[in-house]
């Protein structure tokens, strides 16, 4: 249900397909499908109910509450409603308390962000976003509302997301997180962090010589700083660069020396 939408935001950012969902949503401060799907539900059920009494639909949605628990659920679309918001911590007891809309849309829309925050922090290889995910609400992260050119947001949301899949335009790199950079001898993880401000090998001098912390990195990424989100962009968009052309020129030599051989 959440893919298309999920498909969507990772073709506009820019971003591995394996990126998933809660990521892109907490990202972009998008609603959850599902959580789209609950407030058309609701709609629909308040202009039921403040149809006049003897309009054929509310004697209908009457009798099902009523025989709530007399029917199986696949057979009686009250108890199926009722059944879905009781799992979010709603009660929806018959005769429906007065104004129960808003107050149930805000704990709907709280349990999908929450469910998504859960799945971040559940995640052993999220420990990255974490650290950035502050906001009680859902809003998108502060460099996609910035009049950076959306070729910018698109490099800081994969370096914030962490993915292993970098690219500006046609070039692009992929980043093995679970391994150590072989380019360089520092023994270090081919992590997003090493590759932009350590790796002597693929950094650009101006992040490098920075010299700083995983902690000043993503303090970095988080706070609104147009000036500095631009200087990482353009470290990022040299050190794929880079990383893309030493990639291809070792393609190159392998295919020459499968045909030497
Ligand atoms: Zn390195």
């Amino acid at each position: 249900m959440e893919q298309p939408q999920n498909y969507f935001l990772r073709k506009f950012l820019a971003l591995d397909r394996r990126v998933p969902g809660y990521l892109t949503r907490l990202e972009t401060g998008s609603i959850a499908t599902r959580h789209h799907m609950w407030a058309q539900t609701l709609r629909f059920l308040k202009r039921i109910i403040c149809l006049p009494e003897e309009r054929i639909s509310r004697i209908c949605l009457a009798s099902l509450a009523e025989t709530d628990d007399q029917t199986e659920e696949k057979y009686n679309w009250f108890t199926q409603v009722k059944n879905g918001l009781a799992a979010m911590g709603i009660d929806m007891s018959w005769p429906l308390p007065d104004k129960w809309e808003q107050e149930w849309l805000d704990i709907i829309a709280s349990y999908f962000l929450n469910q998504d925050k859960r799945k971040v922090m559940d995640s052993p290889t999220n420990g990255f976003y974490t650290r950035m995910m502050t906001a009680d609400t859902l809003s998108p992260a502060p460099h996609l509302l910035s009049s950076l050119p959306l070729s910018n947001k698109r490099i800081l949301t994969q370096i914030r997301l962490k993915s292993r899949f970098l690219n500006i335009g046609k070039k692009f790199c992929l980043l093995h997180p679970e391994g150590n950079c072989q380019a360089c001898n520092r023994k270090a993880e081919d992590s997003i962090f090493h590759f932009l401000c350590e790796c002597p090998i693929y950094s650009a001098p101006i992040l490098r010589n920075r010299n700083i912390s995983q902690d000043t990195f993503l303090n970095l990424l988080t706070v609104e700083d147009e000036p500095i989100w631009t200087e990482i962009c353009n470290s990022a968009i040299s050190s794929i660069a880079s990383r893309s052309f030493l990639s291809e020129l070792m393609e190159e030599g392998n295919e020459e020396a499968s045909v030497t051989t």
